[in-house]
């Protein structure tokens, strides 16, 4: 692990940036998608104007690695779109430098829209302190502070448009990318993470929810055929993802702790991961723990002595920056660690007490092996791995796949270990 430059990562990132940012967003009035595209004061515009700016501020200390964009397409009439409207993402790519890694990507997001009562009201003032200035702050905070390091992997820090007009932005960006065939290993948004006194009455500012799928949102009918057959309703590649977060944020962040959510994302609720899971893409959702209605798609006003609004001074700067920190310390540990193991099977033609698994060989220079792990079918993480060295290919011993979950990580020379593969039964051998 590169403790020293995570540790150093996540004490660079500093609250007094992000409330800065969640200011000058709330400055424009409205960020409604469908708001003044071209007023320098207010308006989705002047927000992506803004946003532009500062992320190229951002890259300068990159050395060139970091290259930013606006993504723009026209959106077509849709349900929340009652014509024809120019969307734009704002997206800062920091390129991998190693060559065997730098088409694996890792995208972070948060949405720049806002929405009060009516998400097709443009006009009213849409703060959107929370939803989501909040996680676009954290967005940039992480460009501003990772830009100057140098990962294997390429990082995509971005801030989406059309969330609250149905997940628009980010549907563009997934659908590019899976067009273009981009490898995207990861995607996490942040979506709400600001807010740390709930509606509840609860203050809990130690946790952030990291929601994750357990059945892939793509699954085929036949591998849901293998699944039946064999488990893995727990075991997608996001569900590796949430507990390589946990395990990373729990480890760099241990007054800040990780709450798994074991489902997509809020009940009956959605983010800007679905489009990308529905592609294929492992994602994961980031939200404070306790949400508070009042200050959520709501016009700016008090009733019966009740402030109702998604104002600043409801959004907790400190809470945001430590959910940042969760999220960049994951973001640095998956851009310098090796590619999961891929190919990875479990070989299921024999009955056997023991447990055979097969993967392909990782094509990093800096690898040094890979390490088994397994947990109880009861077991929410993995509890236990073993070093199995540079091969590929390892026999458990005595532990029968009927009695355990097993899967397999790569790691580096620095140690640096990559997410969990989950392996497929392999029903006829190679040899
Ligand atoms: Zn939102």
């Amino acid at each position: 692990m590169r403790n020293r430059a995570i540790a150093n990562i996540v004490r660079e990132i500093d609250a007094r940036n992000i409330e800065a940012t969640i200011r000058k967003l709330v400055s424009f009035g409205t960020r409604n998608t469908l708001s003044e595209q071209n007023d320098p004061k207010r308006g989705i515009g002047a927000a992506r104007d803004w946003l532009y700016a500062e992320f190229l501020k951002a890259a300068e200390a990159s050395n060139g690695r970091m290259t930013v964009e606006k993504q723009s397409f026209e959106q077509a009439k849709a349900a929340r779109v009652p014509e024809p409207t120019i969307l734009t993402n704002v997206v800062a790519t920091l390129k991998g430098s190693q060559p065997e890694a730098t088409d694996r990507i890792y995208v972070v997001s948060g949405h720049y829209d806002s929405m009060c009562n009516s998400p097709t009201d443009a006009k009213c003032d849409a703060p959107g302190a929370n939803d989501d200035a909040s996680g676009t702050a954290a967005v940039l905070e992480m460009a501003r502070v990772m830009a100057k390091y140098e990962f294997d992997a390429t990082i995509v820090f971005m801030a989406v448009a059309g969330e609250e007009q149905g997940l628009l932005g980010s549907t563009h960006f997934a659908e590019q990318a899976k067009q273009k065939n981009w490898n995207v290993d990861a995607m996490f948004t942040n979506d709400i993470v600001g807010n740390s006194l709930g509606g509840n009455g609860v203050r809990d500012r130690d946790h952030v929810r990291v929601c994750s799928e357990g059945v892939p949102s793509n699954e085929t009918p036949a591998e849901a055929t293998t699944r039946r057959s064999v488990g893995g309703e727990n075991d997608s590649a996001s569900r590796q993802l949430a507990r390589f977060i946990k395990e990373t944020g729990d480890a760099f962040v241990p007054q800040f702790k990780v709450m798994m959510i074991y489902r997509r994302d809020r009940y009956g609720r959605g983010g800007d991961h679905i489009p990308f899971l529905e592609r294929g893409y492992p994602g994961v959702r980031f939200t404070e723990v306790n949400e508070e209605f009042r200050h959520q798609h709501q016009n700016v006003r008090v009733e019966n002595g009740v402030q109702f609004g998604d104002l600043p001074e409801f959004v907790d700067f400190a809470y945001v920056a430590n959910v940042a920190r969760v999220n960049a310390a994951s973001l640095a540990a998956l851009g310098w660690a090796p590619s999961r193991p891929k190919g990875v099977t479990i070989v299921a033609q024999r009955l056997s007490n023991d447990t055979e698994l097969r993967w392909d060989a990782n094509k990093e220079p800096d690898l040094a092996g890979y390490e088994i792990v397994w947990r109880e079918t009861t077991a929410a993480v993995w509890t236990d791995s073993k070093p199995v060295g540079n091969v590929t290919s390892f026999t458990m011993k005595g532990m029968s796949k009927d009695n355990y979950f097993f899967g397999v990580r790569s790691v580096d020379k620095d140690g640096n270990k990559s997410p969990v593969s989950y392996p497929r039964p392999q029903t006829r051998t190679n040899n």
